[in-house]
């Protein structure tokens, strides 16, 4: 297949992060052989984003172990921030006064950090964590710190909060939910988690609202919506990500909470454009529900390779993009993998590896998800060989045929039922 002459010789793509590389590959793969051009916002090559909470933050890591490989012939072009588009005549403007014409475009701009307005992040000891950048000043700054504050618990929050206890410091986690990574892993689970980060000695100020941050004498004051207040040296803001698509002005396309997509995301309102990871807003025909975003690791890469199909196939119908959302995180002695799609209203079937342990968690858990009886995603802590087999049946079970998972007989010799109401 060549996808040169014709209409389709020169494709931009705005991002080099997951899925900006992914879609290199695939077009690559795909025999496409006119010019990529890859526009990145940072000055590094593209790289492991995960690690930045992980490796790259204890210093396990060095730069070079996180970058992401590609074997595609790509023009990258590190420093270039779109900041317009011409969608008529077709031209992506960057801050450097540059202009890169495109016969098909791919945006992957993935999320930036959001902070509560007021808060000044970036001053000496309040840290975000999203970039190479953010991993090598936060890593700094804990060398000298003895108590840090993490506001935000989510899988970020958590993760840092991990590093920040592993360097011995003095560790508190503030968060309004009444449990860590709520959204991650669910309330449940999230509440055993909770408990195994007490027991390492994590303090937790949860169900809490930080009110105002301020500079105190020796560093920074959290006053907290209860009255009470949190001293630290350094404080990370770990309160989620949202795409930054400024640049790709409303009169384009709806820009609400990321581009709004069709089920094989195609930016709606704009000809030859397409977008994926974290910036797309889709359909997700897997569940067949209102569209939705997906800032996972995994969902990018394979929205990445999606987008490129799409794009490749121009005017002609492109097979839908559906995806089963995965996700995992290694935290504390806990290695937690999830699988599916998680929701308050669900309710959630713990089955406990090691009945009796006061530390639910570390002893291995597996929590399953179900809505009318029907499973619709698993988190497990400690049990991956019962993930992998309870993974594999909802793969296998597709988007089309919703999914039954069962607990196989062996593992289920304890069970607590627990139903999440709103
Ligand atoms: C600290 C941290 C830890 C994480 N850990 C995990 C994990 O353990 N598991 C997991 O599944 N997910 C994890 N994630 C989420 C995961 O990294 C993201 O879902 C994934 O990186 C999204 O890929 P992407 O390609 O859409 O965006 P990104 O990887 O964010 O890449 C987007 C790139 O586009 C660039 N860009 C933005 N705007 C412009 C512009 N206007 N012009 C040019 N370039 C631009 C950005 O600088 C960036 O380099 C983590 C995220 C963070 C921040």
């Amino acid at each position: 297949m060549r996808h040169r002459a014709g209409d389709l010789d020169r494709i931009v793509i705005v991002g080099a992060g997951r899925a900006a590389v992914a879609a290199a590959e695939e077009l690559h793969r795909l025999g496409f052989t006119g010019a990529i051009t890859m526009l990145g916002g940072e000055a590094h090559p593209p790289y492991h984003r995960p690690a930045c909470s992980k490796g790259l933050l204890t210093g396990r890591q060095r730069p070079a172990d996180a970058h992401l490989s590609f074997s595609a012939p790509v023009r990258w072009l590190p420093g270039r921030t779109a900041e317009d588009l011409d969608v008529t005549r077709q031209i992506v403007y960057t801050q450097t006064g540059e202009e890169f014409e495109y016969d098909g475009l791919i945006v992957a701009t993935g999320a930036k950090p959001v902070s509560p307005p007021g808060w000044p992040v970036g001053e000496p000891g309040l840290h975000v964590l999203h970039d190479i950048e953010d991993a090598f000043a936060l890593a700094g700054a804990l060398r000298e710190a003895r108590r840090v504050a993490v506001v935000g618990a989510g899988f970020t929050g958590c993760e840092a909060a991990y590093v920040v206890s592993s360097l011995a410091r003095e560790c508190v986690i503030v968060d309004s939910n009444p449990q860590v990574m709520t959204r991650a892993v669910g309330a449940v689970t999230g509440g055993l988690v909770a408990d195994s980060m007490r027991h390492e000695g994590v303090r937790m100020r949860l169900g809490r609202r930080v009110r105002t941050v301020s500079r105190s004498r020796r560093g920074w004051r959290l006053d907290l919506d209860d009255g009470s207040h949190v001293d630290a040296d350094v404080v990370i803001s770990a309160l989620g990500e949202r795409p930054d698509t400024s640049w790709f002005t409303a009169r384009h396309a709806d820009t609400g909470d990321g581009l709004l997509c069709d089920e094989s995301l195609r930016v709606l309102g704009v000809n030859r454009v397409v977008a994926a990871g974290a910036v797309a807003r889709w359909p997700n025909p897997w569940y067949g529900d209102a569209p939705g975003r997906c800032d996972q690791w995994i969902a990018a890469l394979e929205q990445g390779q999606a987008a490129a199909r799409t794009l490749l196939a121009g005017q002609r119908p492109a097979p839908a993009a559906p995806l089963q959302p995965r996700y995992w995180s290694d935290l504390f002695g806990l290695r937690i993998q999830v699988c599916g799609r998680l929701d308050g209203a669900d309710d959630v079937e713990v089955t406990e590896l090691r009945p009796g342990r006061r530390d639910i968690a570390r002893g291995g858990m597996v929590a399953v998800h179900l809505r009318d009886g029907v499973a619709r995603g698993v988190v497990a802590v400690n049990a991956p060989r019962q993930f992998t087999t309870l993974a594999r049946e909802m793969r296998a079970a597709g988007p089309v045929a919703r999914p039954r998972v069962s607990l196989p007989a062996a593992q289920t010799s304890h069970q607590r039922r627990l139903s999440l109401v709103g």
